[in-house]
């Protein structure tokens, strides 16, 4: 049997996880996100220990992902000082030449989704996730999307409503970013507290599905997707997602002729099937895409 070593790497913590090229989980390990000094020699060993044969990274980014650049792999403008520039990929591999990949953390959560999810069989699909920070990996006509670099869905800009008392957001490269405005610090920021302790009616809700609704129509009307899923620690909140549906109909104002928009679109936005792992199935996949293309 084949084994393929699987990294979610994100801000917060690191999941590894050992899979059999049939898919099974063997082995995981979860780990706080410190320095590169003190996060990657238990990583490394984790690997090392389980013999590899492949090799499959969804990182937080940004990230170099042009596999003709030098610094192929690498952690590049992250406002995580530690791991700025930092070559993730070719430490994880530490001179061994097994197949791999990387690529950005929700991409892999898209790919996941979309092979064994809630987006199953479907080729043009986005996952956004809201938390610390929002990110959106796309998969379009079955491709993940990389383009110059990878898409920044998180730093989209967005109309302020008119009920927000924060409208140029809290993050520090724009003015009025999705990010900005509708992670969950951003709604900490906007009420003084922490938003996993409001109340479902509370209007910071309306004002946060205000702005995902307009993120939606953005995508729906840039990309076309078949699907747009949701996650992340912010939409744990459920109550948000017939508001968001809601308000997206609303904003598209009946311009977009299809019944995935007009009729079902509580099938059109949902939560993920796989969360918390998509991002580590997802990982997994493209490990065993470089070892089975
Ligand atoms: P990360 O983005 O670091 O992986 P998460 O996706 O878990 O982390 O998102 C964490 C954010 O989600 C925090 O800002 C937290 O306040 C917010 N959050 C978690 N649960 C809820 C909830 N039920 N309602 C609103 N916000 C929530
Ligand atoms: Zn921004």
């Amino acid at each position: 049997m084949r084994k393929i070593g699987a990294l979610e790497a994100g801000g917060t913590k690191m999941v590894l996880g050992i899979f059999s090229d049939t898919g099974e989980e063997l082995d995981r390990l979860t780990l706080p996100t410190q320095t590169p000094e003190e996060t990657m020699p238990p990583m490394r060993t984790f690997f090392e220990g389980h013999h590899i044969d492949a090799l499959g990274v969804g990182s937080f980014g940004p990230l170099e992902l042009s596999k003709d650049a030098p610094n192929y792999g690498s952690i590049t403008s992250t406002p995580k000082l530690a791991w700025r520039d930092y070559p993730l990929l070719t430490n994880l591999l530490g001179g061994r030449r097994i197949p791999c990949a990387i690529d950005t953390d929700v991409n892999a959560a898209v790919l996941a989704e979309a092979e064994m999810g809630a987006a199953k069989g479907l080729t043009d699909v986005v996952y956004i996730t809201v938390g610390t920070g929002v990110g959106g990996g796309v998969l379009s006509g079955g491709k993940l999307v990389h383009g110059l670099l990878h898409p920044e869905v998180g730093h989209m800009l967005l109309r302020p409503h008119q009920d927000d008392p924060n409208p140029r957001g809290v993050c520090p490269y724009h003015d009025g970013c999705l990010e900005g405005l509708a992670a969950g610090p951003a709604i900490g920021a906007r009420v003084g507290g922490d938003a996993r302790d409001l109340p479902d009616d509370h209007v910071t809700f309306h004002i946060e599905a205000e702005y995902l609704a307009q993120m939606c129509v953005n995508l729906i009307t840039i990309l076309s997707p078949q699907r747009i899923i949701l996650g992340g620690g912010v939409m744990q909140r459920e109550a948000l997602f017939p508001l968001v549906r809601a308000r997206t109909q609303a904003l598209l104002g009946g311009y977009v002729q299809s019944p995935a928009v007009l009729k079902h679109i509580d099938q059109m936005i949902v939560p993920p099937a796989l969360y918390p792992i998509s991002g580590l199935i997802g990982s997994y996949l493209l490990g065993k895409r470089a070892l089975l293309p």
